[in-house]
């Protein structure tokens, strides 16, 4: 027969912290805590496999459940001395949730049950106490209503402050049992009149009612929502908690609280937690009345004048703080939890590791690694690595309490502080003046990215989390909020409208990209802290990763970022951005729309000088650390001027007519141009371009070698190679210019070439292609593009509808696609090596600052991922995670 239910209390239990996947997290923690012999109230857990069985039976549950509660409610009555339903010491139950992680947006616990008419009456005759008991009873019917009949506690709510007024109190603790027995008779009879149904007087039925309760919450839609931010599946389901109550609403000498083993916030190693008097669980999270501090220290820093639990009751706060002592010894980890105190007796309600900030994670990690509790790979396990954004970037201050007038998604961390333009020209004009500007659009388009360069923050009304502005913000390290749909740029009349605010054009506005807030004014910040805490872990993970961390960088201001962040090399310089700086783009033009090879020619002779600056720049930063530079990428219309305007002064500046230029620019056109004229096809068709660059590069390695006395080994990169025919063509141009300018230069060069793999055809033909390149580097934002047939740029629209309608379980352009991308990843990474052994493989797409697919990097071999400069060092971190959970065996 099934076992449903497994018990705890009394010193014993049949499960223990191991059994989370059976029990819950909640009920396996209770079993561990009543194994540990710490004071429990005895209980019962139905595991959560019941829950996947009542959905999978209509809603019914097994028919042997019910005989194995009854059996384990029993041995509760035996060991509380009570009687369930019983009229003269009755047992009450609290009906707790409980899934194998801690999940908000689960039912609601519903404490108090067993209560009606009768046994309310033996209650307070039990305890010597009528008011307690009527008090204990109205909890009852409001959450039962409101969890499990349906009724929102609103109304119950309504009836209290209606009775309070008449009775002129102010708090719920001023009531009478007289005057709550009368609350009591509303309650009911709005039960009756709102639902045409009494309120049930079985206990019975109340508890099968809850029971139910909890499973149905499990598809509550806020629980649906939240396991699909989380990646939880569905068939985990819930637990359910039966356990009798304890009562912290018994008097002055009883109390309910809260309490961190640290500090949650800063990681110090004390006690740390919230208290109220006479009052029961959610009442302190309830915000009714003003919670206590636990500790004398934390009455002190926080300047309340109510007293301490350490003062109040002495002797609770003293067993508390030695079981908080033993669980975090325990259980290794800071330790959240749950406690109510019966008349001076302290009772443990729960125990978990303890949600800390990115900081206190930090700290906790390197304490416990000092007091010799955790060794480093634990240390480094401990630190979730995208908690690190948290930390890289300015925070806005939360003893700033600023309003917040309009909020959207945390699309780029960080806070950030400007008055609002609302074009890429006025942030670029404001910025030549000196002034710090936000970047306020509807959306954003690459068109902006010269504005979005200067602004110190970007806000857009439009968009999700893979937007334009979201993805290049990210790139950028700049703090982005998208989608604000609270709010409204009205570009006619140049406002943004907020929350209750009209903001115009040079107003002051902050914007957290941490949580994607927008407030008024100027909100105090704090900096970022990169050594302490933060740089011990960092030195820990960088000693056991295997792979390298290098970066995404395509200007000196990226690269110098990207080392002070622990970059060991550029894993991608994108050369494009290059030509759209200063007067650049006029010689790029004319390159482009030259008639002529002559033309070409002289335009690229422009070009050479500077790209050949802009290398040097970027060699000698690196220092004899690899850079990989790709060749020119884009389709060339990217480049031309798109109004009439424009045409007309780049049609003047070459000597041309405007109509033949608009012709020109016309014929450059393409349907498709993210699968049309570009990367390595336009090096076949305009092999100067390549010679160009190769030259720019060759002659930059000589320049930088001798400058800083480290060795150039330039990587250079062909992009959408499909066909090996198309790498050797290119190629031998390149080694044709590395044979000329080692010739002129007199010196000897070291240098690679090799390819992006970012087309099916090259991951399926790699054994082909890796004769001819020396390394491969995944392209995996376009290699998702090509293998999905999505475009990155239209996604949006319907990959959200994917997610919400579960077709696809989390955005491919986030992390790497395992099943069909990293399949590819994976057969190119073997075919490529069977040719060529030592090849170098890396990855330069967006996914290589994301920690699952920095994991499945590992799994494959990959020798290095390359992100963004400020995804550096959650790179460091997620690879080093990675690379202690293979040598566990987890991966
Ligand atoms: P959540 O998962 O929302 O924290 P819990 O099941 O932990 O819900 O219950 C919330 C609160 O209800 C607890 O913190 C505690 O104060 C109170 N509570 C739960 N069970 C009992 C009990 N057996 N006796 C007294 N109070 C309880
Ligand atoms: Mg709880
Ligand atoms: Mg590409």
């Amino acid at each position: 027969m099934t076992k449903w239910v497994y018990t705890f209390g009394n010193g014993k239990a049949e499960g223990g912290a191991s059994d989370r996947d059976l029990l819950g997290g909640k009920g396996a923690n209770l079993a561990e805590m009543a194994s540990l012999g710490l004071p429990v109230p005895p209980g019962m857990t139905i595991v959560a496999d019941a829950c996947s069985w009542f959905y999978q039976n209509g809603h019914t549950l097994p028919e042997s459940l019910a005989g194995q509660v009854l059996e384990a409610l029993a041995a509760i009555e035996a060991d509380t001395g009570r009687k369930f339903a019983g009229s003269e010491r009755p047992l009450l139950l609290s009906v707790r949730s409980g899934a194998r992680v801690s999940m908000p947006g689960m039912m609601d616990t519903v404490l108090n049950l067993g209560l009606n008419d009768e046994t309310v009456q033996a209650l307070g005759h039990d305890a010597g106490d009528a008011r307690f008991a009527w008090d204990s009873y109205r909890r009852f019917i409001q959450m039962y209503a409101d969890v499990v009949m349906g009724l929102d506690h609103e109304f119950f709510e309504d009836i209290l402050e209606e009775e309070k007024g008449r009775l002129g109190l102010e708090h719920d603790t001023d009531i009478t049992a007289v005057e709550w027995q009368s609350i009591v008779t509303r309650y009911k009879t709005l039960i009756e009149d709102e639902l045409g149904e009494p309120f049930p007087q079985d206990p019975v039925e109340q508890l099968w009612g809850a029971v139910a309760a909890v499973f149905k919450s499990w598809m509550n839609p806020r629980a649906v929502t939240y396991r699909h931010l989380h990646d939880i599946p569905e068939a985990w389901g819930t637990a359910v908690n039966i356990q009798s109550m304890v009562f912290g609403n018994l008097g002055n000498a009883s109390a309910t609280g809260v309490a961190f083993t640290r500090n949650p916030s800063t990681g110090e190693k004390m006690l740390y937690g919230e208290f109220l008097v006479n009052a029961q669980g959610e009442d302190v999270v309830a915000g009714i009345r003003t919670p206590q501090s636990i500790t004398e220290a934390g009455r002190i820093a926080s300047g309340m004048d109510k007293p301490s639990l350490e003062k109040l009751m002495p002797e609770a706060f003293a067993e508390l703080n030695a079981i908080a002592t033993r669980l975090e010894e325990h259980y290794c980890d800071m330790q959240d939890l749950e406690f109510t105190i019966e008349r001076g007796k302290l009772w443990m309600l729960q125990t978990r590791s303890g949600k800390r900030t990115a900081k206190a994670g930090m700290k906790i990690a390197v304490d416990m690694v000092d007091e010799g509790v955790i060794d480093l790979d634990e240390a480094i396990m401990r630190v979730e690595p995208s908690s690190l954004d948290q930390l890289l970037h300015p925070t806005v201050d939360p003893r700033a309490n600023a309003p917040v007038i309009g909020s959207g998604l945390p699309a780029s961390p960080g806070a950030a502080t400007g008055e609002i333009v609302f074009s890429a020209e006025e942030a670029v004009a404001a910025q030549n003046e000196g002034r710090k500007v936000i970047l306020v659009r509807v959306e954003t388009s690459p068109e902006d990215i010269h504005g979005m360069h200067v602004a110190e923050g970007i806000l857009t009304t439009r968009g999700g989390m893979t937007s334009h502005a979201a993805v290049v913000a990210r790139g950028m390290g700049i703090p982005c909020v998208t989608g604000a749909g609270t709010m409204r740029v009205d570009m006619r009349n140049e406002v943004l409208l907020g929350l209750g605010v009209v903001l115009k054009r040079g107003d002051v506005i902050t914007i957290d990209g941490s949580s994607g807030h927008v407030m008024k004014g100027a909100v105090p910040t704090l900096q970022p802290e990169l050594s302490g805490d933060f740089g011990r872990i960092m030195g820990w993970a960088d000693s056991v990763r295997r792979m390298t961390v290098r970066t995404n960088a395509d200007t000196p201001t990226d690269a110098h970022s990207a080392r002070s962040f622990g970059a060991e090399g550029i894993g991608l310089c994108r050369t494009e951005h290059m030509f759209f700086e200063g007067d650049r783009i006029h010689a790029m033009r004319e390159m482009i729309l030259a008639e002529t090879v002559e033309g070409r020619q002289a335009s690229l002779d422009k070009l050479l000088p500077m790209q050949r600056s802009d290398f040097t720049e970027l060699f000698t930063i690196m220092h004899g650390m690899p850079v990989t530079i790709r060749l020119l990428d884009p389709p060339l219309h990217e480049f031309l001027p798109k109004n009439d305007e424009e045409v007309a002064e780049v049609a003047a500046a070459m000597g041309m007519d405007a109509i033949t230029m608009r012709e020109r620019i016309d014929a450059l056109h393409e349907f498709n141009p993210m699968l049309g004229h570009r990367g390595c096809r336009l090096a076949i068709s305009h092999p100067e371009i390549v010679e160009m660059q190769a030259r720019a590069i060759f002659e930059a390695a000589v320049a930088a070698a001798k400058e800083t006395g480290a060795p150039v080994v330039p990587e250079i990169m062909v992009p959408l190679v499909g066909l090996r025919a198309e790498l050797d063509y290119v190629k031998e141009r390149i080694d044709t210019i590395a044979r000329a300018v080692m010739t002129e230069s007199g010196t000897e060069l070291s240098y690679l070439v090799g390819t992006m793999i970012e087309l099916p055809r090259a991951a399926l033909r790699a054994h082909e292609i890796a004769e001819a390149a020396e390394f491969f580097s995944y392209g995996t934002n376009d290699l998702t593009q090509t293998t999905f047939g999505i475009s990155r740029d239209d996604a949006a629209a319907f990959l959200n509808t994917y997610q919400r309608k579960g077709v696809i379980d989390h955005d491919p352009f986030i992390s790497i696609d395992l099943d069909g991308v990293g399949e590819l990843m994976k057969l190119a990474s073997e075919r490529g090596r069977k040719t060529r052994p030592d090849m170098k493989l890396g990855i330069c797409g967006e996914h290589g600052g994301d920690p699952v697919s920095i994991h499945f990097c590992e799994t494959i071999g990959l020798d290095y991922v390359s992100c963004s400069p400020f995804r550096v060092p959650i790179a460091r971190l997620a690879a080093a995670q990675a690379a202690i959970r293979v040598k566990r065996g987890e991966g």
